[in-house]
């Protein structure tokens, strides 16, 4: 077993939220442990709750479109959500259920250690971008406290926005260019831990 396992393992038995009870499945996040790039969505949906694995509905076909268009697929990179339990109704998550649930966030990033992480709409964007809104900064890239963030609309928008479709397309392309220039950049810094307060840098 390795640590990411025991840690999702940990997750699967979590109730610190009132949704616990409601959940039928946690669904952690899916990948390779060692991933470059990790995808931090917001909170799993009905299909993900039945199954325990992110992105396994309409918003994870898109998802793995987007994947396979700049040749990654979901083995190659690690898939996680804000939250660890499906909201009933797919309520949005409050924000208690967000601090709840970001130390087990920040325990899968500090042992994933990506060198990019891509927010999927705007609950993971406001973690890395706070005050920003999706709309402006989609498909631009800062770095913060060491780690590349890059921002994406959720993908589930293309479904009820179709003329975000293309943006997202277009957006995702993008994401080979960023990782070789983080590749550069984080072999010329020393990376502390993600978490507190967030220093941010203009990347691109
Ligand atoms: N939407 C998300 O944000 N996460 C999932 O896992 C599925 C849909």
């Amino acid at each position: 077993m390795s640590a990411l396992s025991d840690l999702n393992k940990e997750i699967s038995l979590c109730r610190k939220c009132e949704i616990a009870r409601s959940r039928n499945k946690t669904v952690p996040g899916e990948g390779a442990e060692n991933a470059e790039i990790m995808f931090i969505g917001e909170a799993p949906g009905y299909h993900e709750d039945q199954l325990g694995r992110p992105f396994v509905g309409p918003a994870g076909q898109f998802l793995d479109e987007l994947l396979a268009s700049i040749n990654l697929s979901r083995k190659t990179v690690y898939i996680a959500n804000v939250i660890k339990c499906r909201p009933p109704n797919n309520r949005d998550p409050l924000p208690v259920e967000i601090s709840n649930c970001r130390p087990w966030l920040d325990k899968q990033i500090q042992l994933i250690n990506p060198k990019i992480i891509v927010t999927l709409g705007r609950y993971s964007m406001a973690m890395y971008f706070p005050g920003k809104s999706v709309s402006k900064i989609h498909g631009t890239a800062q770095s913060v406290n060491g780690v590349t963030c890059f921002a994406m609309y959720h993908p589930a928008a293309a479904l009820h926005q179709g003329s975000l479709r293309q943006e997202i397309i277009n957006d995702i392309k993008k994401l080979p260019g960023i990782l070789e220039k983080a590749g550069q950049v984080s072999s010329a810094e020393t990376k502390p831990p993600a978490q507190p307060e967030p220093k941010q840098m203009n990347l691109f």
